[in-house]
């Protein structure tokens, strides 16, 4: 038997692992699973292009062993094995350069802190965090002879000939009192499961399990030995060999969705950075979608290895909807989250990423469009949530988005606008809850008499999307919902009596004082007495409302400007009445009338608008009063 020293950077990492990981145990069933079937991967590539190993036939398996009585857990492969230098090498020093950079780079504070390397894969060594004695009895593929490498993790580990029947790997652990929770079949199972089910090797469960007469009593135990995990690796199988039902029923096993995706895109990426990646859209909204922190839907892998499906921000939050997985081999297992999100290859893994996403949405819209409706009806709201949030991307979510408009039934977008608009250089749109008053809104009137298509924004979001967009190809966004929109319009001109027009707006004015900004004559409404619209610079009533929801108080007040309608009746009324008054401006009951009558015009405005009022009782009284007037 030779005693050996570790190494001091693994007797660091021994001292970080047992003092600060023990939150993280269970990784070590992961890490030896992990290297059980790189151990195999790397002996299945040896029979394929190595002479010396060709002769070498092999049924991969990995096999674990629990005995319960005995406390021990045995990690068992029949991959490449080590012989007595590697034995030495790979278990004596830390073989990642990685994970000695990270040590180095640790600071003491930061090695007492177990979140810092809470995502810090620790490799072998994670076994002495359940165990004080671990036996390694391994035999090289091709050689005849096996050592045994045993260590109990405190400074030495020592290695003697050993036996083992065939090549491969048996990592033996006696499990401590930190990991007694491990010696059941069960705990393992659940932890196969949740980590390792997609490695591409059978992975085998043995146990003794106690065993059951006819009448439900005990009579000895006997061996259970089962498959726990799926064995196939599906998003790195290739296409060919895929049928859509394959594709449906691993989408189900792990997004907890019964229904069938809308549509999945699987890719090999292949070159300098090699990955696969599966996603999938739902066919509905998932339920958690709004939730303040929602789930990221994206597993990360790293050579089959799950690593982990939270907070590594895979794709921009507003895909959070997009499930699946991406599986790397160019990523050191290793990889702590902190040191993920600025990893290169994972940067270049994401951009790709999304780009794949987008092209394949691009090609739905143009291909599919009866698909991408139903994308539409599903995650409009998500690319909108995109167009304010991300910059780089904009202009290709201005591509993806759709409207509702006043032109056309169903979604549309800028692109089918654009055509439609001609010569014009202005997309017009009007935000604000609900399609149906939207459609209904005064504000359309003058537009929809000059047949100007407006988009329609019910979703709340749109305030500040429309906002966001500076221009789309040449044309710029204006709101109808401001004042400046109406450049499109034909003059007010015709009113007939420049006179009572004049008359009316100064009325109002007086009246409505500093509830209004200002009072005007509109060119936009053909049928309805008066609208409300907000001046250029001052943020529309939905907005203000928006923002005041969110906790944003700070937003100034701004009044509405009252645009009036110089032929309709009531605002003629509204100017006789005022002519009238010059010449009785003492008659009460007449400025009473006065009163009523520019109040209810800028009230019912409002009300078109959607807004609610403060005191409706007044509005009421108003109205009621100049009903029984007659
Ligand atoms: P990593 O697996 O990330 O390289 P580990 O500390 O887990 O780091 O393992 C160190 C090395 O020991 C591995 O790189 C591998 O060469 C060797 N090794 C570990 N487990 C096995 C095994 N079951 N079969 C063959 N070699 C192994």
């Amino acid at each position: 038997m030779s005693k050996h020293a570790f190494k001091t950077e693994v007797s660091q990492l021994l001292e970080l692992i047992t003092h600060s990981l023990y939150s993280h145990k269970e990784v070590f069933l992961r890490e030896l699973v992990s290297n059980a079937s790189d151990a195999i991967d790397k002996l299945r590539y040896l029979t394929v292009s190595d002479d010396a190993f060709k002769s070498i036939s092999f049924d991969p398996k990995i096999s674990i062993f629990v005995d319960r009585d005995a406390k021990t857990i045995v990690v068992s492969d029949n991959g490449v094995g080590m012989n007595e230098e590697e034995l030495a090498s790979n278990l004596g020093t830390i073989a990642r350069s990685g994970t000695k950079a990270f040590i180095d780079k640790l600071s003491d504070t930061e090695r007492k802190d177990s979140n810092l390397i809470g995502q810090f894969g620790v490799g072998f060594y994670s076994v002495f965090m359940i165990s004080d004695n671990v036996e390694v009895i391994s035999r090289r593929a091709g050689a005849d002879q096996a050592f045994c490498w045993s260590s109990t993790g405190k400074g030495q580990y020592s290695i003697e000939p050993s036996t083992r029947e065939g090549f491969g790997t048996d990592v033996k652990i006696h499990v401590n009192e930190e990991g007694s929770e491990y010696l059941s079949r069960w705990s393992l199972d659940s932890l196969l499961k949740k980590y390792s089910n997609h490695i591409a090797y059978p992975i085998h469960l043995v146990s003794r399990e106690p065993k059951y007469d006819k009448d439900g009593k005990e009579e000895g135990k006997e061996f259970v030995d089962e498959q726990t995990n799926a064995a196939s690796a599906l998003w790195r199988r290739p296409k060919s060999e895929l049928e859509d039902k394959d594709y449906v029923e691993f989408y189900k096993s792990f997004s907890g969705d019964e229904e069938e995706p809308l549509f999945w895109l699987h890719t090999k990426a292949e070159g300098t950075i090699e990955y696969n990646s599966l996603f999938y859209v739902p066919s509905k909204v998932p339920g958690d979608l709004y939730y303040p922190v929602a789930q990221q839907g994206i597993k990360l892998y790293i050579k089959r290895v799950f690593i982990t499906d939270r907070e590594t921000n895979i794709l921009p939050q507003y895909f959070r909807f997009v499930r699946g997985v991406i599986d790397s081999d160019d990523l050191p297992l290793n990889v702590s989250r902190e040191i993920l999100q600025q990893n290169r290859v994972m940067t270049t893994i994401q951009q790709a990423s999304l780009k794949k996403i987008f092209a394949e949405l691009e090609s739905l819209a143009k291909n599919n469009p009866d698909k991408y409706r139903k994308f539409s009806d599903l995650f409009n709201t998500q690319i909108k949530e995109g167009l304010c949030s991300d910059w780089q991307n904009q202009k290709t979510l201005m591509g993806l988005v759709r409207y509702k408009s006043t032109a056309v039934e169903g979604w549309t977008s800028l692109e089918e606008y654009k055509t439609r608009a001609g010569e014009r250089k202005v997309i017009y749109y009007i935000t604000g809850n609900k399609e149906e008053r939207l459609r209904a809104s005064p504000l359309l009137e003058a537009f929809a008499a000059k047949g100007i298509e407006v988009l329609i924004g019910a979703d709340e979001i749109d305030e500040i999307a429309f906002a966001t967009m500076a221009e789309y190809e040449g044309m710029s966004f204006k709101s109808v919902n401001h004042a400046d929109s109406d450049g499109d319009l034909d003059d007010a001109g015709e009113a007939a009596d420049e006179a009572a027009a004049k008359a009316a707006t100064e009325a109002a004015k007086r009246v409505l004082g500093a509830k209004v900004k200002d009072v005007r004559l509109s060119k936009r409404l053909a049928k309805s007495p008066s609208c409300v619209v907000m001046d250029k610079d001052d943020p529309t009533l939905q907005y203000r409302e928006l923002m005041m929801r969110l906790g944003n108080a700070e937003l100034p007040e701004a009044s509405p400007i009252l645009e009036i309608n110089p032929s309709h009746a009531l605002v003629k009324k509204l100017a006789a009445l005022e002519e009238r008054r010059a010449a009785s401006p003492e008659d009460a009951a007449l400025g009473q009338d006065l009163d009523d009558l520019a109040n209810i015009l800028l009230d019912q405005a409002l009300l078109s608008e959607g807004q609610k009022f403060v005191k409706p009782a007044d509005f009421i009284e108003r109205l009621n009063r100049q009903l029984a007037r007659g």
